[in-house]
């Protein structure tokens, strides 16, 4: 996939970031795609019409479908691609999904069966075997890893395997990690979904979402979806979201660093009960003993911000169950942290001193 044609190799994410998704390198030409305002387009062309296709959407298609590895196709929401993806579900058919997943997502699976439109099975992530095993008479298997907020690892590889042996298709859900840290296509994935609101985007001022396939035909049933459904983000969202993609190894290397560091500096903090951390990127659960010490927490911090969402320049921090819909195995005194890009000692003085008072 865009292999260099000089180096005969496809470059590293940290410059994929940065050059991407360009006008082509002609005198004059600006060095950034602008946000193009269009409802509609003079006819003959290929866009014809504000709802089939946007040049802003397209160069943010291209460096990120070159981060993943495959061909992107950019959505309303990390939702709006979500239900794009379960459109292509047949009917009747069979959906695996990990316990602890993106709440969107299950109340979206919950729906579809309701309606008797797919069924719907949830295994524990930690449970290998069990994924395997209810894996043989699914249509699609849908993960996520590291799990949200659980932060749970299971091996893309392993169920890509035993998803194509029986036929079905895996979904990634790959907006915690981010393409700097994984890419799952690589692994075997067919498709990646991205909330590009978080990450991506990385400044929380944008609401969007994609989906990456090596696939043509998901390809064009998700375009589809998009075009008929409506399902079409706004040129301005995609423009500041490429932007943000520009610094997104380095706004993710300084939050992984930032995210490690807090780990093992609160390892033995006596008010932490535990703390949940897979090794790698910026999401960080710090459980305390109960509901009411939680809440007291994310009550004291003042430079981190207490607010739901993830993966902003600014550290901020929410306690889970606070969502009646969040996993019941989730437990009550739960903080999900997004870590940001401050100083570390500014950020740890921050949460230390919330969790001493
Ligand atoms: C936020 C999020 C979504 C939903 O994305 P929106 O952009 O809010 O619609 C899906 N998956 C994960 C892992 C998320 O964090």
């Amino acid at each position: 996939m865009s292999t260099d044609p000089v180096t005969k190799r496809r470059p590293h994410p940290e410059t994929l970031a940065v050059s991407a998704g360009r006008p082509p390198a002609e005198p004059d030409a600006p060095l950034n795609v602008a946000p193009t305002f269009a409802s509609t387009y003079t006819a003959g062309g290929d866009l014809e019409y504000g709802r089939f296709g946007n040049p802003t959407w397209s160069a943010f298609e291209e460096a990120l479908g070159a981060l993943e590895g495959g061909s992107c196709r950019v959505f309303a929401s990390g939702l709006a691609a979500t239900a794009a993806v379960l459109d292509q579900v047949p009917t009747g058919g069979t959906v695996v999904a990990l316990e602890h997943s993106y709440l969107g997502t299950h109340t979206q699976l919950a729906r579809l069966e309701e309606r008797g439109l797919l069924r719907r099975v949830l295994v524990g992530a930690h449970d290998h075997e069990a994924i395997l095993a209810a894996i043989r008479p699914a249509s699609m298997v849908w993960i996520e890893s590291p799990t949200n907020p659980a932060l749970e690892v299971v091996d893309i590889a392993g169920i890509a395997r035993a998803a194509h042996a029986a036929g079905a298709t895996l979904v990634v859900d790959n907006t915690f990690a981010t393409p700097i840290l994984q890419q799952p296509l690589d692994l075997g994935a067919d498709i990646v979904v991205h909330s590009a609101t978080k990450f991506i985007s990385g400044h929380s001022d944008v609401v969007l979402g994609a989906v990456i396939s090596r696939d043509v035909d998901v390809l064009a049933a998700v375009t589809g979806y998009r075009t008929i459904q409506g399902a079409t983000p706004g040129p301005m969202e995609v423009f500041l979201a490429l932007r943000g993609l520009r610094t997104l190894a380095l706004r993710v290397e300084r939050a992984q660093s930032n995210a490690q560091q807090i780990v093992a500096r609160l390892a033995d903090h006596a008010a932490l009960a535990d703390i949940r951390y897979p090794g790698f990127g910026a999401i960080v659960s710090l459980v305390l003993p109960d509901a009411a010490s939680a809440d007291r927490f994310v009550a004291g911090v003042r430079l981190a911000r207490h607010a739901t969402s993830l993966g902003g320049v600014e550290t901020t921090l929410e306690r889970r169950r606070r969502w009646p819909g969040e996993a019941p195995t989730i437990p009550e005194g739960l903080v999900r942290v997004s870590v940001g890009i401050e100083h570390i000692d500014d950020l740890f003085d921050d949460l230390n001193a919330a969790l001493t008072s």
